[in-house]
């Protein structure tokens, strides 16, 4: 018999819309020089200064005519100046003129179409054009990526680098932006010690706190770092205090389970409130979220693995919202195994795998083992293999759901580039 307190176990999906139900998210906003801007989230919505491009101009370098005059087979144009970018011609052209205009150049009055300089010859002052031009020919319109006054990005977007210079081009100096998020980290454990430290028997290298530091500050948030905080309760009520009151989130790995040496839900229902505490997920099923004061609070299990998923699951999309964008649901799409998986049915499992395609699309390999413990499989993983809980055995070449969760632009192999016959 187990004395485990009665405690509804919620399904990822109804812990997750939970958690974002309970996020406020950040309101206090700081404006930047745009050049600052990257990664934060805009606090309010952005509207072109200018319009974009400000002129009609040409999309290739040859030469700037009234399409009506170049309706034949060829055509004769005579040449009176030139429309280079940042030097427009200041003249009309008229008919049967042309003018040498290069990428960028403003299309000047008069002309409608640009005749990409390859479909030309020069005859002395003349210019020869081979072939008819339709009106509009090879020209980008005033205003055709954005216009004046119009919206460029609305408020809680973070910002991209392509957002970068699109904002640039509509020219917004400065942006307003929300007040980045601070959270405090911490992991707890009697048996764990700082790297760099010799281990006695039965000491362990604190290694989620490293994880929980790298996932963090990818998602750009600003960072307290409490260290390791001993299975014990009065330095645990202590800590998680200290932490609630100066940042806007906690979050911990370990002792939230109901060992002997689990404390941190005892603690955090003294301080603060339990929001829920199981989620039927494989791996991290004791998982703890909860407020204290304003503070959002995740107490992750203590296995490593446990925590990079629950994080990226669980934490990662509340933190967005704090920072007062959306999450993205998980991009999940199908892929091929590319090796049989045997497990026992029960919970939603995300089990680590390693993406590629051949040519019938893309198959996943599950890695090694597979245990809450092993980070090596986390780390050599580049998407989660989502295995619903009632299925079972699944022979190579089963369709399965998988979710990307890294860029795979890096940590490739020198094979991956060697030319195919
Ligand atoms: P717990 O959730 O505290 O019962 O911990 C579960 C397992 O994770 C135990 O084997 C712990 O030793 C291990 N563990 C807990 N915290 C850490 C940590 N910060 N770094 C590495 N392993 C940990
Ligand atoms: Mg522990």
């Amino acid at each position: 018999m187990s004395d485990e307190p009665a405690a509804p176990t919620l399904a990822l999906a109804q812990a997750r819309a939970r958690m974002l139900a309970g996020v406020m998210p950040i309101a206090e906003r700081e404006t930047l020089p745009l050049m600052q801007a990257l990664g934060r989230v805009l606090a309010e919505p952005v509207t072109a200064q200018v319009d974009v491009p400000g002129h009609t101009n040409s999309a290739m370098d040859g030469f700037a005519l009234r399409s009506a005059d170049a309706r034949g087979e060829t055509s004769r144009l005579r040449l009176i100046g030139d429309s280079f970018a940042g030097h427009p011609f200041a003249g009309p052209v008229g008919p049967g003129e042309c003018v040498r205009i290069m990428t960028g150049g403003v299309l000047p009055e008069g002309a409608d179409a640009v005749v990409m300089q390859e479909r030309t010859r020069r005859e002395g002052d003349d210019v020869i054009v081979e072939r008819p031009v339709d009106p509009g020919n090879s020209i980008r319109p005033a205003g055709e990526d954005l216009t004046r006054g119009q919206p460029v990005l609305d408020a809680g977007r973070r910002i991209t680098p392509a957002d970068m210079g699109m904002l640039a081009s509509g020219g917004a100096a400065q942006v307003s932006v929300f007040r980045r998020p601070r959270v405090a980290f911490y992991s707890t454990g009697d048996e764990l010690r700082p790297v760099g430290t010799p281990l006695k028997p039965g000491q362990i290298y604190d290694s989620n706190r490293y994880s929980l530091h790298a996932l963090l500050s990818e998602l750009g948030v600003e960072l307290l770092d409490l260290g390791v905080v001993p299975d014990d309760p009065t330095a645990l009520k202590t800590t998680l205090r200290r932490a609630a009151g100066e940042c806007d989130a906690v979050v911990t790995s370990g002792g939230v389970s109901v060992g002997e040496a689990d404390h941190v839900l005892d603690v955090l229902e003294s301080v603060g409130d339990v929001g829920f505490w199981k989620v039927a997920m494989k791996p991290g099923k004791p998982l703890a979220f909860g407020r204290v004061d304003d503070a959002l609070f995740f107490g992750l299990p203590g296995n490593p693995v446990s925590v990079v998923v629950t994080f990226l699951q669980l934490v990662r999309p509340a933190l967005v919202r704090l920072a007062g964008s959306w999450p993205r649901p998980p991009l999940r799409m199908p892929a091929r195994l590319a090796a049989p998986i045997r497990r026992n049915p029960g919970r939603l499992e995300f089990q680590r795998g390693r993406l590629a395609h051949d040519e019938a699309g893309a198959t996943v390999a599950p890695l090694g083992h597979q245990g809450s413990g092993v980070l090596r499989s986390m780390s050599e993983a580049d998407c989660f293999i989502v295995l619903p809980a009632d299925c079972a055995e699944l022979a190579a070449g089963d369709r399965v759901s998988v979710e990307p969760f890294a860029q795979p632009v890096w940590n490739g192999s020198a094979d991956d580039w060697c030319e195919k016959e």
